[in-house]
């Protein structure tokens, strides 16, 4: 579709109203002919080629007649998906610049380095005035696994095995990665999850990831073992991690996502001993990166290309 003015068009809500100029300016230089309105002031709907969004209304895509493709502000796609009235026909495409990759991996990193190191201990020893210390295994003596070798937990991969850590990644299909032990489908979890000390969670919210860090996987780690938690609050159901907390069996559990967000504010685990609360923040790609990823993207699908970002219905994510 192109307007009387012949401009392609994109409604943006991601950020509100008053980050529209900002987006103007980021997609002037990369698609000087993409004219950007505020999702609030969108115009006709008739108009609109393109939606770039953040938890959209429910129905409102559905009125866009003329709409082509629909463009997560962010890499998860389930807040699109929520809508019960959204046009599944139209393509959704995750926005997953290298930067939200690069700073994924700066966050398990320091996760897993955190554990590693047992500074968690170590805190509570200082809030204690106690000086003593422990002889912490070697890099290489540690085994951490990886939940979803996807553009994420590809990217941690390689920064835990720079770092020296003995690294396995789990995934559907099985990913050969250099130095990373390769582990795939429901069948090979359990010697997944057995061989590990810490387990980093990089699933996506589907109804198979739903839980898919319970009671009983919990119990596969290894005693002492601990959980990083960056993919969807639902895979790691808060009551089973607390029991396997407050049975000794998880040692400690460092989580940025959560069943409910923003987490209650009488949720017990903001003031659990064990466990280390970051709210969401482990990977927020800059508006620059994400512009500069969606205009390419668009680009692409213009000249008929597929961008490798794209949701995928039949395998839900
Ligand atoms: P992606 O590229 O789609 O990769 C998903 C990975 O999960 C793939 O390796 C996939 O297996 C695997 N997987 C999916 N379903 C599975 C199942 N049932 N069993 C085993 N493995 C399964 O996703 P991504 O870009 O890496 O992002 C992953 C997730 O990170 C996002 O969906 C989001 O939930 C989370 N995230 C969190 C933050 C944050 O700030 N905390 C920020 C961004 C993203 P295959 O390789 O076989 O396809």
């Amino acid at each position: 579709m192109v307007t009387s003015s012949g401009n392609r068009v994109m409604v943006v809500k991601s950020g509100g109203p008053t980050a529209i100029p900002e987006w103007r300016v980021l997609f002037k230089e990369a698609i000087p002919d993409l004219e950007i309105r505020c999702w609030t002031e969108s115009g006709a709907l008739a108009d609109i080629d393109y939606a770039m969004v953040w938890e959209p209304e429910p129905g409102r895509l559905a009125r866009m007649p003329n709409l082509r493709l629909i463009l997560s502000s962010a890499v998860g796609v389930e807040h699109i998906l929520a809508d019960p009235g959204l046009p599944r026909h139209i393509p959704i495409l995750r926005t997953v610049p290298p930067e939200a990759a690069d700073q994924m991996a700066e966050f398990v990193s320091w996760a897993v380095l955190h554990l590693h190191r047992d500074i968690p201990t170590l805190q509570q020893q200082q809030r204690q005035r106690i000086w003593k210390f422990h002889d912490p295994p070697l890099a290489r003596d540690r085994r951490v696994g990886i939940l979803g070798m996807g553009m994420m937990g590809r990217r941690c991969a390689n920064a835990l095995v720079a770092l020296g850590f003995d690294v396995a990644g789990w995934s559907r299909t099985r990913r050969s990665i250099p130095k990373v032990r390769a582990y795939a489908g429901a069948c090979e979890l359990r010697p997944f999850l057995e061989s590990l000390d810490i387990a980093v969670c990089l699933l996506p919210a589907t109804p198979q990831t739903q839980g898919i860090l319970g009671a009983d996987a919990l119990r596969w780690l290894k005693k002492g073992a601990c959980i990083v938690n960056a993919g969807r609050g639902q895979q790691v159901p808060r009551l089973d991690l607390l029991a396997a907390i407050d049975s000794g069996h998880v040692a400690w559990a460092i989580l940025d996502v959560f069943e409910q967000e923003p987490l209650a504010p009488e949720d017990p685990l903001w003031t659990h001993s064990r466990v280390i609360v970051t709210p969401h923040v482990a990977s927020l790609p800059s508006r620059a990166s994400r512009a500069r990823f969606v205009a390419d993207a668009i680009l692409r699908f213009e000249r008929g290309e597929r961008p490798v970002t794209l949701y995928d219905p039949m395998l839900g994510y």
